[in-house]
């Protein structure tokens, strides 16, 4: 595995179309576009790296896999009465969908269903103790307590919340968020910004690998069932509209963010991190999205392989 790493970060650091940083977050509009990283985790208690996987970036729409399970985990099923899971066809930012769907978003993973799961699981509490809990299940599952919120990535979104804030006021005028819009999108910026290295994050999806226990530790984060419903939803719907081609090329569960990064589950085999700050353009991690392909090749991890 060392060797497939090395070999894949040999090769992107090759490449010269790197994509577009994502300049809307201004804070994000300073990253060098050169950089990429990968490490895999795998059952057996091994992290594997290569390239700048020991770099911190920012996990942006990754952080919604993590909020999911802890609405899961808070509300059941009951969940599915706030959003939807199928996947959209549509930008992560799109509203459309939202006016024929009255105001319920498609699923977790585009912004206006991952706000929905903000409001949810506030039930009631204030943006400083749901904070603290969902850094507090990301230190969980990563077995890391250094992982930290970018303050400045929060600050810098909230300044430039205009499309967001219109998500969130749109599902409120049909009833769908219970809280004030900027308490919710509050919270829903911190989780976007949390820094980690593909390092932690790798290890952060170790749960998802192995029917909601996460191997290292030896401690059982969901049930089996849920698990598998998780990735299912992330081979759907993790990528946006690019989620079709997501699948056609790597055929895993992977579920992406704007800072560049994908958490990708070979389901039994292994939780890979990839980061590229350079986005194709629908927000995917260009090198990512191929750096993942090469490793699905050399190791016949996809789930469509026997
Ligand atoms: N915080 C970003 C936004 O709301 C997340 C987008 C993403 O990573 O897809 O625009």
């Amino acid at each position: 595995m060392q060797q497939i790493l090395d070999d894949i970060a040999a090769q992107m650091a090759l490449e010269t179309e790197l994509g577009q940083v994502a300049d809307y977050i201004p804070q994000l509009a300073h990253v060098d576009p050169n950089q990429f990283g990968i490490s895999v985790a795998t059952p057996d208690g091994q992290v594997y790296a290569a390239g700048d996987a020991s770099t911190l970036f920012s996990i942006q729409s990754i952080s919604k896999v993590f909020t999911l399970t802890i609405g899961l985990g808070k509300l059941g099923n009951t969940l599915w009465s706030h959003v939807g899971r199928e996947p959209s066809g549509d930008p992560f930012n799109s509203i459309t969908i939202l006016e024929y769907e009255s105001g319920r978003p498609r699923n977790p993973f585009i912004n206006a269903g991952a706000i929905a799961v903000v409001d949810a699981i506030m039930m009631g509490h204030e943006p400083r103790e749901i904070l603290g809990e969902i850094l507090q299940f990301v230190h969980f599952v990563a077995d890391d307590d250094s992982i930290r919120f970018d303050h400045r990535v929060a600050a810098s979104e909230m300044a430039h919340r205009d499309r967001n804030a219109a998500l969130a006021h749109f599902m409120k005028s049909f009833g769908h968020l219970k809280h004030e819009v900027n308490k919710v999108l509050g919270v829903y910026f911190h989780q976007c910004s949390i820094a980690m290295s593909c390092q932690q994050l790798a290890r952060a999806g170790l749960f998802l690998v192995s029917n909601g226990v996460n191997q290292h530790t030896g401690i059982r984060v969901i049930n089996p069932q849920r698990s598998k419903r998780i990735n299912s939803l992330m081979m759907m719907c993790g990528h946006y509209d690019g989620s079709g081609e997501f699948a056609y090329r790597v055929g895993l569960p992977g579920k992406s963010g704007v800072g560049g990064g994908i958490l990708t589950i070979a389901p039994g085999k292994g939780s890979i991190a990839v980061w590229s700050p350079g986005l194709d353009p629908v927000g995917n991690s260009k090198l990512g999205l191929k750096a993942l392909e090469l490793l699905v090749e050399k190791t016949g991890w996809s789930v469509f392989s026997d």
